[in-house]
């Protein structure tokens, strides 16, 4: 056996992925030296409750609740712990004490990446964090080394398992929303409180991540347009259904450009209406996936699963690695590239096509209103699908497809439809992504 370097490695959490990582650790040690080129030695487990039962078998002599002095001395730490607080304090003193930084939380990156970074910076340690955009799926690394290269065009992820799972089922059993949830929280896919998976904040959080990346841009968690999807309903996936269309929640990270040569970025989530032939309308359940656009490459597709704790625990155990070989190399560790800072409009410069559901009364001269404020409102129609509905057969359905239009115009658009008197209810509007 090669007699390699010793490297102390401190974990921070010992849940759902912490558990995994530790017994991989463990399982893997000698594949792992040979990898690293250093013996990745696990001196100890920060938890909060020693007692508490654990996923994998681990000694209870390497569990702690002093997290502190675990941290003093290690060469690599690792932070499962999630949450805001104490992990970003923890997370400081492991750079302040000479550690490079391995973490898997998208929330503490999101709020305090900044922060983190420039603490790094300042020592010249290196923060790795493979597991915090998409779980097990390999897309920090490509946007920071594989496409350093290139400039991104535009990102569209499914970022999320449980939306996307939730999303899936209603597609593909004509289910309501309320009852997939329901069914989602029992079989564990979605927590009892399911806020954060489908009002989009845990998308947010990832989107915030991966367009700092890819736009080597400080992008901050409320510079990200965020809607969920407890509005989607079953007509309205019905609807995208008939259209050729899927809907899906979408973090989309996206380069603009104006005729001036100057260039901003766009950051949002949101339910959107994608073609049925796209790849991203292929990811079933609650698979993840990222699809980048870039101006040299074209276009890349990254797929697989977004969480769960052993294959999450497999990005985490590669930035290990990773961190090993750079502690054994030496050297001072590469920032984060924020060099071009570019600036972050506001939704309503975003420019994209849509789908307008209207009911409108089923009488002469109705399409010509409404045609007529669209246009007036600088929103040309695509396609326009009318259907009578209602007892009397004096209500119809309008669904429009516009071309591509600016989202101020499209919602004044909308405002003005919906008080035009010819409208009954605007039943939905969903943006089409994925052109
Ligand atoms: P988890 O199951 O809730 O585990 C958290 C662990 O941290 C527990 O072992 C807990 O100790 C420990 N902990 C919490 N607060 C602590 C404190 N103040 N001091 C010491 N220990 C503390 O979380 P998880 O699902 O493994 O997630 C960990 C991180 O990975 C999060 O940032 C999450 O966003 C990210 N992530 C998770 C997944 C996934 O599939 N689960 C996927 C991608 C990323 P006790 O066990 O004693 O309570």
């Amino acid at each position: 056996m090669t007699d390699y370097r010793r490297l102390r490695v401190a974990l921070l959490g010992a849940g759902a992925v912490g558990s995994q990582v530790a017994a991989l650790l463990r399982r893997h040690a000698d594949e792992l030296a040979d990898r690293a080129g250093a013996r990745l030695e696990l001196v100890g487990i920060a938890v909060r409750d020693i007692d508490a039962p654990r996923e994998a078998d681990l000694p209870r002599e390497l569990l702690t609740t002093d997290a502190e002095s675990l941290i003093v001395g290690s060469d690599i730490v690792i932070e499962l712990m999630g949450g805001i607080e104490p992990a970003r304090t923890y997370l400081l003193q492991a750079i302040n004490s000479g550690a490079d930084i391995v973490t898997a939380n998208k929330a503490l990156l999101a709020t305090h990446g900044p922060e983190i970074f420039d603490a790094a910076d300042q020592v010249g340690a290196e923060v790795y964090y493979e597991a915090a955009a998409a779980g097990a799926i390999p897309i920090i690394r490509p946007l920071r080394d594989s496409l350093a290269g290139d400039r991104v065009q535009r990102i569209m992820g499914i970022v999320n398992g449980t939306t996307n799972y939730i999303l899936d089922r209603m597609d593909t059993e004509g289910a309501e929303f309320a009852d997939v949830l329901a069914d989602a929280q029992r079989l564990g896919y979605a927590e009892a409180d399911p806020t954060a998976d489908v009002e989009g904040y845990d998308a947010a959080q990832k989107a915030a991540i991966l367009a700092s990346l890819a736009f080597h841009t400080t992008v901050p968690l409320d510079a990200v347009h965020r809607e969920g999807i407890t509005g989607i309903d079953k007509a309205m996936m019905d609807a995208a259904r008939h259209a050729g269309y899927v809907i899906k929640l979408l973090a989309v990270c996206e380069r603009l450009s104006e005729a001036s040569g100057s260039e901003s970025i766009s950051v949002r989530v949101y339910p959107a209406l994608i073609d049925r032939a796209h790849p991203l309308a292929s990811v079933h359940g609650a698979n993840n996936a990222v699809f980048v656009q870039a101006e040299a490459a074209g276009n890349l597709m990254f797929y697989g699963a977004g969480a769960g704790g052993v294959q999450t625990a497999s990005a985490v155990l590669g930035d290990v690695v990773s961190a090993a070989r750079r502690h054994i190399a030496g050297g001072v560790g590469v920032g984060e590239s924020t060099l071009a800072d570019l600036p972050i409009v506001a939704i309503g410069r975003v420019i994209t096509r849509y789908q307008i559901t209207l009911e409108v009364d089923d009488q002469p001269g109705v399409l010509a209103t409404v045609a007529g404020i669209l246009s007036d409102g600088r929103v040309s129609i695509a396609t326009l699908e009318q259907t009578v509905t209602g007892e009397d057969a004096e209500t119809a359905r309008l669904v429009i497809g516009t071309h591509k239009a600016l989202e101020q115009d499209l919602s004044e658009t909308v405002d003005r439809l919906a008080a035009s008197g010819v409208v009954e209810r605007v039943v939905s509007v969903l943006r089409v992504e994925g052109d």
